[in-house]
């Protein structure tokens, strides 16, 4: 294994003193009660310069992460609890997702592309230039049912060094559809600040995108779009209350609850939140480290994995992820 700049990590299992019900899950809303069973959160991995873009392997059992510094993917096998390296270097890779072919689509700082793993190994690059000059540093990715490949560009891979190399922007911040037949990509939103995570409701007809602009003088907040025929009308905010905090990634559940990570603020917001989808927050889910970004896996896609700084964690919940292959 190449060095890298891991180190020990926190202690894994139970976080201490759990009882049931766990008083890290906060329920705000009479509709997150059924969410919460008898279970509670574990450190299922650490030792992370910092983690990120998690996406579960239904036929493999297991769960694959960033961890960005240290140019690196992981991998989980949730059979035995082992850890192993996936990919190294990882170009810095960032976001991660499947396709509904089962292949692994990724986000790419160093290198600024996104790349699907086909499934013989060989890496595709999808996309690495729009209108003739490179992407900035994708950040996280969706894959919608008829293949199009939905993706941000906000470019926190160029601001320096420790997440990919500094230079300059030389596009918008935009968000992006890439067209599966014709290999085309299009503008789908021109005015974020820092666009971040993404993903589609249940029926596809909505999609929520981030806006982590705080970081650099914009908002922490989630919009949300009407989608139809490739286009993106009707945006507004979804959940605004995140400052000074913000979050960075987000799924849905197939009853269409939009659960959120978040970090950046004050620690005792640190963890996951869950919105209804009318946009009322109902309930929260309080980690032991700021979170960056969460996924639903596990073989019935009831378990709630969140990529939180130094550490992964782990949560059995009363919900199941949408749009999980
Ligand atoms: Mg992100």
């Amino acid at each position: 294994m190449r060095p890298t700049q891991s180190f020990r990590g926190l202690p894994l299992g139970l976080l201490p003193d759990t009882r049931y019900p766990d008083p890290r899950i906060e329920v705000l809303d009479r509709r997150f009660t059924a969410r919460q069973g008898n279970a509670g959160i574990e450190r299922i991995a650490s030792g992370f310069r910092w983690a990120e873009g998690p996406v579960y392997f239904r036929d493999l059992r297991c769960l694959v992460f960033s961890d960005i510094p240290n140019n690196r993917m992981l991998r989980w096998n949730e059979e035995d609890g082992h850890l192993s390296v996936f990919r190294a270097p990882s170009h810095y890779t960032n976001g991660n997702t499947r396709d509904r072919a089962g292949r692994l689509v990724s986000c790419e700082h160093d290198s600024r592309r996104v790349t699907r793993t086909e499934h013989d190994g060989r890496i595709t690059v999808l996309i690495d230039r729009f209108d003739g000059r490179p992407l900035n540093a994708p950040n996280d990715v969706v894959v919608a049912s008829d293949g199009a490949v939905w993706f941000t560009d906000p470019g926190y891979g160029i601001d320096g060094p420790y997440e990919g190399h500094a230079a300059a922007a030389e596009l918008p911040r935009n968000v992006y559809r890439l067209d599966p037949a014709s290999g085309t990509a299009t503008v789908v939103a021109d005015d974020f600040v820092r666009p971040n995570g993404l993903c589609f409701s249940p029926d596809e007809q909505r999609l929520y995108v981030v806006d982590s602009g705080i970081s650099h003088g914009g908002p922490a907040h989630i919009r949300v779009f009407d989608v139809a025929a490739g286009r993106l009308s009707n945006g507004r905010v979804f959940a605004e209350d995140f400052a000074p905090g913000m979050t960075d990634g987000l799924r849905c559940d197939t009853q269409g609850n939009v659960w959120c990570s978040m970090g950046w603020g004050d620690p005792a917001e640190d963890g996951v939140r869950c919105y209804a989808p009318d946009g009322a927050l109902i309930g929260k889910v309080h980690l032991p480290e700021g979170c960056a970004n969460l996924c639903f896996g596990g073989p019935k896609k009831d378990r709630l994995f969140m990529c939180a700084s130094t550490s992964v964690y782990a949560l059995y919940v009363n919900a199941e992820g949408a749009q999980v292959p």
